[in-house]
């Protein structure tokens, strides 16, 4: 496995819509343990396919370093609730900002296998699953912060007082 190099802002990669996965092959199988080296290699808690450059709809995601989720064809069908929290993302380096997303989600997917299931989250991973969804259809938090984008040097001098 190896570690892939992730797509920054501006890149027009990060603004196309993924296609679905139709059978899992052995280059699939490559990239997804690519996808969880490079998440990880980079402190991230999730990564969409889209941003190593590759246009198909799967993610990872991993929210306590011990729950390793691989997502294929995922699709939220429940929503509810509201939090509104800082997000960042690894395509958009040294930034964050305020995003509203629901609370708790249930999504539908196929797992690496082509199993289907299904997955409930609430607080950090419902967010995780919403960000990385969104950059399934081209979509990039930062067109969804409240406010201004911040550096995380700014955030960090904030907290510090
Ligand atoms: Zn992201």
């Amino acid at each position: 496995m190896a570690i892939r190099n992730i797509r920054e802002i501006g890149d027009p990669v990060l603004n196309k819509k993924c296609k679905e996965v139709t059978e899992m092959t052995q280059r699939i199988r490559d990239l997804i343990g690519d996808m969880f080296d490079t998440m990880y290699e980079a402190n991230g808690v999730g990564l969409a396919a889209p941003q190593v450059g590759i246009l198909k709809r799967i993610v990872v995601i991993d929210t306590t370093g011990e729950d390793p989720l691989v997502l294929i064809n995922p699709r939220i069908v429940e929503s509810d609730g509201e939090q509104t929290g800082l997000e960042g993302c690894l395509s958009v380096p040294g930034k964050s900002g305020n995003v509203t997303r629901p609370n708790h989600v249930k999504a539908v997917y196929l797992d690496e296998n082509m199993n289907e299931c299904e997955i409930e989250g609430e607080e950090l991973l419902a967010r995780a699953i919403c960000h990385e969804l969104d950059h399934l259809e081209g979509e990039l938090y930062v067109d969804k912060v409240e406010g201004n984008l911040m550096d995380n040097s700014e955030i960090q001098e904030t907290e510090e007082g």
